[in-house]
C-alpha cells in the first residue's frame, strides 16, 4: 500500500473518554472513526488486523473441525420466545418491529439461531459431534460502552457451537477447543491465562466454563490465582478460602452497646477494640424475577464484601440490587445499624459460610447509634441458610487451602461454556440415538471477541510513542520510508517496493511528501514490527537502507542487496 494513495491519517488529540492506552493508541493512530456511542468504524489498516486475527482463528477452528457458516445479524423475536430469553436478555439486547409488526432483535448471541440451525439439518447421531462457528458482528446495549473496542455496542465475535450425544463427547470437543484457544492467544503473541469462570445459576453440576484473561493493568476482570497451585478463577467464580481466624468462642449474654454516630464496621470495632471479624456485616438485598421481589438478609465477617453473582445464583433470581434506603427506612431497618436479631419483620437470613456459627460477634442493634455485642447466629438466629457469599481476595487460600492467592487483572478475550441441554430442551431440538429413540442433544458454546483481542493485544504491546503489534495481526510487516526527493531515488524506493512485497512482505509504502521526523513518528505511532528507512544521502554514498526494530528500537544498515534475506532473519526472530 502507498501512504500517498491511502485515506490514513494520525492525530495528535485525542477525544477525553479515551482512557486507556488502547482506545487513547486507535483514536491517534486512525485506526478507528467513532460513529456514536460504542460504535466504531475499522479503517484499513485497523480492518486488516481484524482480518488477521480472523485468519488465525479460522484456521484453529478448522482443525478442531469447525464449519464456518454465517448466520443473520437480524433474528427474529420468535426463536427467542421459544428459548425463554425474550424478557431475560434485558435491555442489552436492541429489539425492534418489522413492517408487519413481527418482533426482531439484533443478535447479541445465537444460541437460539444455532438451535434452529441444527434442528432442520442434523437428524441422527452418527452425524454428532457438530462444531457449528461463525464470525460475525453482534450488538449488544451495553449499559456503559466504553475503552474504544474494549467494550464497544457493536462488535466482533467469533462464535461457534457443538451439539453431543453426552457429556463424554462434549467434554472430549471441550477439550479441543480449549487447546485450539490456547493456540490462537498464543499464536496472536498474548500473554493470557485460563481461568474457571461462572457457570451462572442455569450450569449444571457437570457444566464446564473457561474464561481466557488477557493479563492487562487495565483489565475490567479481576484473576484470583496460585501459580504453585496452578489455580485461577475469575473473582465473580472464586471460591477460596480465608486463613485459619481465630473467632471469639468465649462470649458472654447478648447485650447492647451504644455506638453514637458509628455507622460503619471500622468505626464500631475501633472502639470496642476488637478484630473486624469479629463483627458481623449486614446487607439488605432486593432479590428480583419479573415482578416479584424478596427482601433478603446477608451476614458477613465484618471485613468480607459480597460476592452479587453467588448470591445470585444460590438465590436464582433474575438480579440482586442493594434495596434502596428509602425502602430500608419503610421496613424499619436502619441503615449502618441493621442486625439479624430483633427483625421487624420476618425475612431470609443468608449467612456466609466463613462465618463460625457457634462464635460470638458484634451486630447492628435494630436502632440508630445502638450495636449489640455476643451475637452468636447459632444462638440467636433459628433460621438461615449458609452457603458461600463472600468475595475472594489476595492472601486466601486455595479451595483445597493449601497456598495463598494472589490477584491481578485481566481482559476477557475468550469464552467456552457447556450448555448442557438448556437450550435443546427450551426449544425442543431433537435428534435420534443409537436405540432410533428421541433426545435432546447436548450443546456447548464457544465465543472470541475478535475486536476486543484487537484492543487488548495494545494494551499489552505499547509503549510512549506508540503500538507494538504482535506480528501475527500487525496491519503489515513493514513500514517502508521513503526520505529524499530526486526522481531518481523514487525510482529506486518504487523498485525496492516491489522486491519487498515479491519477497512476501505485506509493505506500507511511505512515499508522502513528508519529512523524516514526520514519517518515523507516524511509523512509530502506528507500531509495524519492522520499519525500512531509504534515506537518499545514505543511499547514495555508501548504498545502504537503514532498519529499525520496532519494540527495541535496535538500529542497523545492511547493504540493497542484503536487505531481503536481513529482513527475513529479523521477522522470522520478531
Ligand atoms: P463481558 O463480561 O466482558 O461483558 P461477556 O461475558 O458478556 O463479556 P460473552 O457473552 O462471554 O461476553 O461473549 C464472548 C466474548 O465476546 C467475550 O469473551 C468478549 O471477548 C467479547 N465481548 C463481549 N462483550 C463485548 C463488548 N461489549 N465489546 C467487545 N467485545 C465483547
Ligand atoms: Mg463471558
Amino acid at each position: 500500500m502507498k501512504l500517498s494513495k491511502s485515506v490514513w491519517q494520525t492525530y495528535k488529540e485525542v477525544p477525553a473518554e479515551a482512557q486507556i492506552p488502547s482506545h487513547q493508541l486507535m483514536m491517534r493512530a486512525g485506526l478507528i472513526h467513532k460513529l456514536g456511542s460504542g460504535l466504531y468504524t475499522y479503517m484499513p489498516f485497523a480492518y486488516r488486523t481484524v482480518r488477521k486475527i480472523e485468519q488465525v482463528v479460522r484456521e484453529e477452528m478448522d482443525k478442531v473441525g469447525g464449519q464456518e457458516i454465517l448466520m443473520n445479524v437480524v433474528t427474529p423475536g420468535e426463536l427467542w420466545q421459544e428459548s425463554g430469553r425474550w424478557e431475560k436478555m434485558g435491555s442489552l439486547m436492541l429489539k425492534f418491529l418489522d413492517k408487519a409488526d413481527r418482533d426482531l432483535c439484533i443478535s447479541p448471541t445465537n444460541e437460539e439461531a444455532v438451535a434452529d440451525v441444527f434442528r432442520s439439518s442434523v437428524k441422527s447421531y452418527k452425524q454428532l459431534p457438530v462444531n457449528l462457528y461463525q464470525i460475525n458482528t453482534k450488538f449488544r446495549d451495553e449499559i456503559r460502552p466504553r475503552f474504544g473496542l474494549m467494550r464497544a455496542r457493536e462488535f466482533t465475535m467469533k462464535d461457534a457451537y457443538t451439539f453431543h450425544m453426552d457429556y463424554e463427547c462434549l467434554d472430549r470437543e471441550y477439550e479441543k477447543i480449549y487447546q485450539a484457544y490456547e493456540n490462537i492467544f498464543t499464536r496472536l503473541g498474548l500473554k493470557f491465562s485460563v481461568v474457571e469462570a461462572d457457570a451462572g445459576a442455569m450450569g449444571s453440576k457437570e457444566s464446564k466454563t473457561h474464561e481466557f484473561q488477557v493479563t492487562a493493568e487495565t483489565g475490567e476482570d479481576i484473576i484470583i490465582f496460585s501459580d504453585e497451585a496452578g489455580y485461577a478463577a475469575n473473582v465473580e467464580k472464586a471460591d477460596t478460602k480465608r486463613v485459619n481466624l481465630e473467632f471469639d468462642k468465649i462470649g458472654g449474654e447478648l447485650k447492647d452497646v451504644d455506638t453514637p454516630n458509628m455507622g460503619t464496621i471500622e468505626d464500631v470495632c475501633n472502639f470496642l477494640k476488637k478484630p473486624e471479624h469479629h463483627s458481623i456485616k449486614s446487607l439488605v438485598y432486593s432479590a428480583i424475577t419479573g415482578e416479584d421481589e424478596e427482601i433478603v438478609l446477608i451476614q458477613l465477617l465484618g471485613d468480607d464484601e459480597l460476592n452479587e453473582l453467588k448470591l445470585k445464583n444460590f438465590l436464582g433470581c433474575e438480579e440482586v440490587v442493594p434495596t434502596p434506603e428509602n425502602k430500608l427506612a419503610k421496613l424499619g431497618l436502619p441503615k449502618g445499624f441493621i442486625g439479624a436479631v430483633d427483625l421487624p419483620q420476618p425475612m431470609r437470613v443468608i449467612f456466609d459460610q466463613a462465618i463460625d456459627l457457634d462464635a460470638f460477634y458484634v451486630t447492628g442493634g435494630m436502632k440508630p447509634d445502638l450495636h449489640k455485642e455476643n451475637f452468636c447466629p447459632n444462638k440467636h438466629v433459628k433460621e438461615k441458610d449458609v452457603v458461600d457469599l463472600r468475595l475472594a481476595r489476595k492472601g486466601d487460600l486455595t479451595p483445597d487451602g493449601k497456598h495463598v492467592v494472589d490477584e491481578k487483572k485481566g481482559i476477557e478475550v475468550g469464552h467456552i461454556f457447556q450448555l448442557g441441554d438448556k437450550y435443546t430442551k427450551a426449544m425442543d431440538v431433537k435428534i435420534l440415538d443409537q436405540n432410533g429413540k428421541s433426545m435432546h442433544p447436548l450443546m456447548g458454546c464457544y465465543g472470541i471477541g475478535v475486536t476486543r483481542v484487537m484492543a487488548a493485544a495494545i494494551e499489552q504491546n505499547h509503549d510512549e510513542n506508540g503500538i507494538i503489534w504482535p506480528k501475527e495481526m500487525a496491519p503489515y510487516d513493514l513500514y517502508f520510508a521513503l526520505i529524499g526527493k530526486s526522481d531518481e531515488i523514487k525510482e529506486t524506493a518504487d523498485g525496492i517496493y516491489e522486491e519487498l512485497k515479491a519477497a512476501g512482505f505485506d509493505v506500507l509504502f511511505d512515499d508522502r511528501k513528508a519529512g523524516p521526523g514526520f514519517k518515523f513518528k507516524d511509523s512509530d505511532l502506528l507500531g509495524l514490527p519492522i520499519r525500512v528507512v531509504l534515506g537518499e544521502r545514505d543511499f547514495k554514498e555508501k548504498g545502504e537502507l537503514e532498519i529499525v526494530i520496532r519494540r527495541t528500537n535496535e538500529k542497523l544498515f545492511v547493504k540493497k542487496e542484503e536487505l531481503i534475506s536481513k529482513l527475513k532473519e529479523l521477522y522470522a526472530q520478531y
